[in-house]
């Protein structure tokens, strides 16, 4: 059965913090709060179209910091989905994203108690230097602290990074997941910095103080990351902020792109296919793999095809089901 997430935006009502690129309200592209009753009227009619579908979903209160929000408030969206979660086989479970310093063990004990499935931190650094730059009111140390909480309450547990944010390098980046790998979460998100207006990365963008990681620089280092979170049985469910014509209205710089993990994969693969082909004369070669490989093999614009081309190696790529890379 298909797995999904409802997700339900809280917007910036939580959050006593202003971290540098945050303009919550262009990131959700909703401006209020919604509230318990409008919640519950969405998780029915979801719950319909999602039993059509034959897909399950877990409730997923997203965009803000949802253990920070208003203690009543909070409680009121966590007994809706709890009832909800009880009501309608096609809910699996409750998910929702917070800071790392907004959780502490009162908070892991009612989120356990509400049958919480997953927490995801906002964590975007392991870099002291870069979480303070970006106004991010916490350190390394809260993160591991959280984390091991939500892990000790039986609780899966995500991470989300950032890669570009103001004083931040690759290695830096490299470094954070190196960091998060001995965290051991279950999966990761990866978020490349996109500048917003009306915010202080905004101000120094425009100010020429700050740019961001380039397009291709930010393909290369996401192509690395994706690899050790992978290598290191850590799920990488998401890649790049969700396409939404808020973000492409407010953004004034970064990297934003609705096909990023695609391209990334793509340039995983022909990293790949550059390693086995090396050890080969140049010249003509036919590349074998399963069918769902090809788009990602070929590239965007046939760009793997052209790029291998440059360097002496003319091919052709065939579907050969279950096949990851044969070269003839
Ligand atoms: S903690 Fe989250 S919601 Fe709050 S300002 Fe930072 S990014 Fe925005």
């Amino acid at each position: 059965m298909k797995q999904t997430n409802l997700s339900i935006f809280i917007p910036h009502v939580g959050c006593t913090h202003m971290c540098s690129f945050c303009d919550q309200k262009s990131i959700t592209g909703e401006r209020s709060a919604p509230t318990a009753e409008q919640v519950r009227a969405l998780i029915e009619e979801q719950a319909a179209h999602l039993s059509e579908r034959g897909m399950i979903a877990e409730i997923a209160f997203f965009g803000g910091s949802f253990t920070a929000i208003p203690r009543g408030y909070m409680l009121e969206l966590l007994d809706t989905a709890k009832v909800a979660v009880e009501e309608f086989p096609c809910y699996t479970g409750i998910r929702c994203s917070t800071r790392p310093d907004c959780v502490d063990e009162e908070v892991a004990d009612i989120l356990k108690r509400y049958g919480v499935t997953a927490v995801e931190l906002g964590a975007q650094s392991m870099n002291e230097e870069v979480l303070l730059a970006n106004d991010r009111g916490h350190t390394a140390e809260d993160i591991r602290r959280a984390a091991a909480l939500i892990k000790q309450s039986g609780i899966e547990l995500g991470l989300q990074m950032m890669t570009g944010l103001y004083k931040d390098t690759p290695e830096r980046c490299l470094e954070t997941a190196d960091e998060f790998i001995k965290l051991s979460p279950k999966t990761v998100r990866i978020y490349p910095t996109v500048i917003l207006k009306n915010t202080r990365l905004g101000e120094l963008f425009s100010r020429g103080e700050y740019k961001s990681f380039g397009f291709d620089e930010t393909v290369e280092l996401c192509a690395k990351l994706l690899r050790k979170f992978e290598k290191n049985g850590i799920r990488v469910i998401r890649l790049g902020l969700h396409a939404s014509p808020e973000v492409e209205r407010e953004m004034l710089g970064g990297v934003y792109h609705p096909a990023l993990r695609e391209i990334v994969e793509s340039r995983i693969f022909l990293r790949d296919m550059l390693s086995r082909l090396a050890k080969l004369e140049k010249g003509y070669h036919l590349i074998y793999t399963d069918p769902r490989n090809i788009s990602k093999a070929v590239g965007q614009k046939k760009c793997n095809i052209k790029a291998l081309a440059e360097l002496g190696y003319e091919i052709d790529i065939l579907p050969l089901n279950g096949e990851y890379l044969l070269i003839k």
